[in-house]
């Protein structure tokens, strides 16, 4: 059990995952709603057009969340739903209500926002001037975060600016897999990136100058860590390699905001080298003047990250053409095939990564206050209730972060699963299963049934950490027949 009482146990969900509604009183179209209505885009042509519903299940969400008893839910704000040309001087007062909805329903039932600015679902209108690739999108997006401080912030005191801009970086711009599809892995990666270092940065400093000091709430980026692994411990290539891979990949953004911003040195060095040994007039890595670094640096209370996997790490000599920002790392990844498998590939839990990577954050950034914000495990199967591989997952995982907060002295503040309910996976469409809930797609209701996981999260949350007594594990009886009579608090 953990002895810290204010301990923040939350689940997460994001607004294109979960909303539906995607015209819906006025709302614009995303990026995503145009990218998953071109047939061929994601697996099945699913799309999010009707997602969970969710748009139009605000107290049924609440109780879910209720239900479990957590103390914190994140959700994210779809920046078209609210500005549907992208600026603001388009305001949509119904999507404005609907946030104030769901957030003041979570501050009746004690339940604290921690809302995401952007998690992905950019307004067309946007992109269509350039979107991440211009730095005119930095006083939009600023602009957007204000107009949220101004009207949620008297409520909401958790705010992230983006969602995993390391990993969007490279699959929106390097492999071209998300939208908008840019497949320039050599270069444009790196370009935005550095748009959105100066973005968060940007809107950091608006929190910080105009509403910090009346609303006292706390902002920071949220980054995608994965666990590296050196594959042979015993040689150094190795475990230089295992922590290149983590510098490109979390210290990319955590370097310049958490230390002293700038990008770590060895990525100024390998992108440097490789770019003279390409014949490049200069590196491929924008330089970060001294007077950005001084914005940049400092520009976030805590330390948030999502994580679902490790990876294993070995130094490799990698080809200089294409250029690509997967080649700079010169690092090969593998996986052992021993760990079990879930629904994407590239997510087999290894849940004692997850210690490793607390600890890796702990000593690098010099012990910051850390919330786990995304951790969960995808299942294929379309009925299943019956998770016990979620259980599976979220204990080993909970334990593992409870070994790196009590052994170990992480300062570890929250955890949040991965997600309150099934919902839209990306270019996986509806097939993986993340949610602690079962939604019902193929019902126009969207019902939502708990899954055991659900049941075993709520008691750990009621614990405040792995029940220690004699039903460690066990299932409450009622649970799936009768579970809003029970609201789960019987005693087994
Ligand atoms: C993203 C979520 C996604 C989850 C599972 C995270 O990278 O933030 O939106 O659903 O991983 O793949």
């Amino acid at each position: 059990m953990f002895d810290q009482p204010d301990f923040s146990w939350g689940v997460s969900s994001s607004s294109y995952q979960i909303e539906g509604g995607w015209d819906a009183d006025g709302k614009g179209p995303s990026i995503w709603d145009n990218f998953t209505h071109v047939p061929g885009n994601v697996n099945n042509n699913d799309t999010g057009d009707i997602a969970c519903d969710s748009y139009n299940k605000v107290e049924a969400d609440i109780y879910m969340l209720k239900a479990l008893g957590v103390k914190n839910y994140r959700f994210s704000v779809s920046w078209p739903r609210i500005f549907p040309t992208g600026r603001n001087n388009s305001i949509n007062s119904y999507g404005v209500a609907y946030y104030n909805r769901l957030i003041d329903g979570l501050i009746a039932n004690n339940i604290s926002p921690i809302v995401t600015l952007y998690h992905w679902d950019l307004p067309q209108t946007l992109q269509d001037i350039g979107g991440w690739e211009t730095e005119e999108i930095i006083d939009l997006f600023d602009s957007f975060a204000d107009f949220c401080f101004q009207t949620f912030g008297d409520r909401v005191k958790f705010w992230i600016t983006f969602n995993e801009p390391n990993i969007l970086a490279w699959l929106g711009y390097g492999e071209g897999l998300f939208p908008p599809n840019v497949k320039e892995p050599g270069d444009a990666p790196y370009k935005v990136a550095h748009i959105f270092l100066k973005a968060h940065a940007k809107v950091y400093h608006t929190y910080d100058d105009k509403y910090r000091a009346t609303q006292g709430g706390i902002i920071a980026p949220c980054l995608f860590t994965t666990w590296a692994e050196p594959k042979t411990p015993s040689d150094p290539r190795d475990i230089e390699a295992a922590d290149r891979y983590l510098q490109f990949l979390v210290g990319w953004f955590a370097h310049p905001i958490y230390k002293n911003g700038d990008y770590p040195d060895v990525m100024k060095w390998k992108v440097g080298n490789r770019s003279e040994l390409q014949n490049l007039p200069s590196s491929r890595l924008p330089v970060l003047t001294a007077e950005e670094r001084e914005y940049i640096r400092g520009t976030a209370d805590v330390f948030c990250f999502n994580t679902y996997s490790s990876k294993i790490i070995s130094h490799s000599t990698t080809r200089l053409s294409p250029s690509s920002y997967d080649y700079d790392r010169e690092i090969s990844i593998t996986v052992d095939s021993s760990w079990p498998t879930s629904a994407l590939p590239d997510h087999r839990p290894v849940a004692w990564g997850l210690r490793r990577l607390l600890n890796w954050i702990k000593e690098e950034y010099g012990n910051p206050p850390i919330y786990i914000i995304e951790n969960g495990v995808g299942a294929k199967s379309k009925s299943d209730i019956d998770d016990n591989a979620r259980i599976f997952y979220v204990k080993t995982y909970i334990d593992e972060a409870l070994k790196a907060y009590k052994v170990d002295g992480v300062n570890l503040k929250g955890y949040n699963a991965w997600s309150l309910m099934d919902n839209f996976e990306w270019v996986d469409g509806y097939e993986p299963r993340f949610g602690l809930h079962q939604i019902d797609f193929d019902n126009p209701n969207r019902p939502r049934t708990p899954k055991r996981s659900a049941v075993y999260y709520a008691e750990i949350i009621r614990n405040n950490g792995i029940p220690l007594t004699q039903h460690l594990g066990q299932i409450c009886p009622h649970s799936l027949e009768n579970w809003q009579r029970c609201n789960w608090r019987c005693s087994l």
